[in-house]
């Protein structure tokens, strides 16, 4: 049963990355998770958003990006999605280190790969890109704080 869900819709600009930052840090902060834990949050949601950008929208201003919270008792579910250009290759693009940026790290995949508990890149070119990131709740461990 999902206890909260949330949708915020922005434009694609690169100010709008820390609103998204502040909304995922407000809900981790209601979850009780650690500080920690928050910041990671902050850095997957960070990335996603950074990418439809980036490379969804080719920074043209002009777009959405949409960003979806699903809470449930024991998961977070982080869903952001853009219609922009898409992934010919997600396998590919989710290596580490592969970008199609000389100028970028291409890191983005692997830091929501390692802070997220699950993380799934569904895409058709020409039609967007939706990634989905689950971060399991332990309600058990306060020890953690
Ligand atoms: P970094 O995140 O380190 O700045 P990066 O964005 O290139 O570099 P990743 O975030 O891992 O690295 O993404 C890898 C590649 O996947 C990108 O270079 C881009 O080609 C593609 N990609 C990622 N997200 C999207 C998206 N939303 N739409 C289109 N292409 C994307
Ligand atoms: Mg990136």
């Amino acid at each position: 049963m999902k206890t909260n869900q949330l949708g915020l819709s922005f434009s694609s600009i690169p100010e709008n990355v820390g609103i998204a930052r502040m909304l995922i840090a407000s809900i981790g902060a209601q979850l009780d998770l650690s500080l920690n834990e928050i910041e990671e949050l902050k850095v997957a949601v960070s990335e996603a958003v950074s990418n439809a950008i980036i490379h969804g929208y080719r920074k043209n201003p002009g777009n959405i990006v949409f960003l979806e919270l699903e809470i449930e008792n024991d998961s977070l579910k982080i869903i952001v999605r853009d219609e922009g250009c898409g992934i010919s290759n997600v396998e590919e693009a989710m290596q580490p280190a592969f970008s199609t940026d000389p100028e970028r790290m291409g890191l983005g995949f692997v830091f929501m790969q390692s802070f997220m508990d699950e993380l799934n890149v569904e895409s058709v070119v020409d039609e967007g890109t939706t990634v989905t990131m689950v971060k399991y709740l332990n309600h058990i461990s306060p020890s953690s704080h």
